[in-house]
């Protein structure tokens, strides 16, 4: 179901920008997410959001981005995608973050895209406009093989269509790459997956590869996730019952020596292993006289 919601303010701000990405201003367009990834951990109860297979648009959102924009005093990479996908199908009709991304070419910000979607090629020449200031577009990518993707992000386009947008923005000059995480405990912990993904990235043009050797485990998304591993891995759950208990970090097995090959394979194929940041240009100096 889809429903509509008048929201209050649209961007949220952290004191420091996040280490993974480095982001200072976090913009949600929508809640909930068409996606249905089986892992998600926007599911858990802290984020209040009771039926995620329901999406709430915020119909007032460019409204409050182009209120709130101009007054912000530091400029810092706005994310989207933490919480929902910024390109879920509905996206092709509602065109949120098509206009979102208007705003923010206008207002000369900078601008990190996490999604699943290939649907953001549509926004390629915006986000080209975005990309004089900073624009990163980061694709989610928790295995290289299809089938297995359709049945852990059953509403996502297949990985290979990622990959193929992946390249596309590659090839129009855009900074682009991967993000690693999660990577499921027996299901995709092991090392012919990792150094699939990397050498796909690779032929991709990503310039980087942000990863995590596990997942995380907590209240309605493990209830979820294990109800999910019932109907598609029978034997599976119990497994991770054993190995887990209720703990909210569920590493993946090996996740050193998995690290490890992420690393080697990365360098093999000269992909950075952590995200290159916006830098804001240094004031300019007065002239000596
Ligand atoms: S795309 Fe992201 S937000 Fe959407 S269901 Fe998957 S993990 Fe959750």
């Amino acid at each position: 179901m889809i429903h509509e919601v008048t929201a209050k303010t649209l961007l949220s701000s952290s004191k420091q920008p996040d280490p993974w990405f480095g982001i200072k201003y976090t913009m949600n367009l929508y809640r909930g997410c068409q996606h249905q990834c089986i892992y998600c951990d926007s599911r858990s109860e802290c984020y209040q959001i009771e039926n995620f297979a329901d999406v709430i648009v915020k119909v007032n959102a460019i409204d409050l981005l182009k209120k709130e924009l101009p007054r912000k005093r530091v400029k810092g990479t706005i994310g989207t995608g933490s919480m929902s996908d910024p390109y879920l199908p509905l996206e092709a009709t509602r065109r949120l973050t098509a206009q979102a991304l208007e705003v923010i070419a206008e207002n000369q910000y900078p601008l990190h895209a996490l999604t699943k979607s290939d649907l953001v090629l549509r926004d390629l020449e915006t986000l080209r406009v975005i990309s004089h200031v900073y624009a990163a577009i980061s694709f989610t990518i928790t295995t290289a093989d299809d089938e297995l993707g359709k049945q852990i992000e059953p509403g996502a386009p297949l990985v290979s269509r990622r990959f193929a947008a992946m390249a596309q923005l590659a090839a129009a000059g855009l900074l682009t790459g991967a993000l690693l995480m999660p990577v499921l405990p027996f299901i995709e912990d092991n090392p012919e997956n990792i150094t699939a993904i990397v050498t796909r990235a690779k032929d991709c043009g990503a310039t980087y590869i942000v990863a995590s050797f596990g997942m995380t485990l907590r209240d309605r998304q493990r209830a979820y996730y294990y109800a999910q591993l019932n109907r598609l891995f029978p034997g599976l759950r119990q497994q991770y019952e054993q190995r887990y208990g209720k703990r909210y970090s569920a590493p993946a097995r090996g996740a050193a020596r998995l690290e490890q090959v992420f690393k080697e394979t990365c360098e093999r194929h000269g992909i950075a292993t952590c995200m290159p940041f916006y830098q804001p240009a240094p004031p300019l100096q007065p002239a000596l006289l």
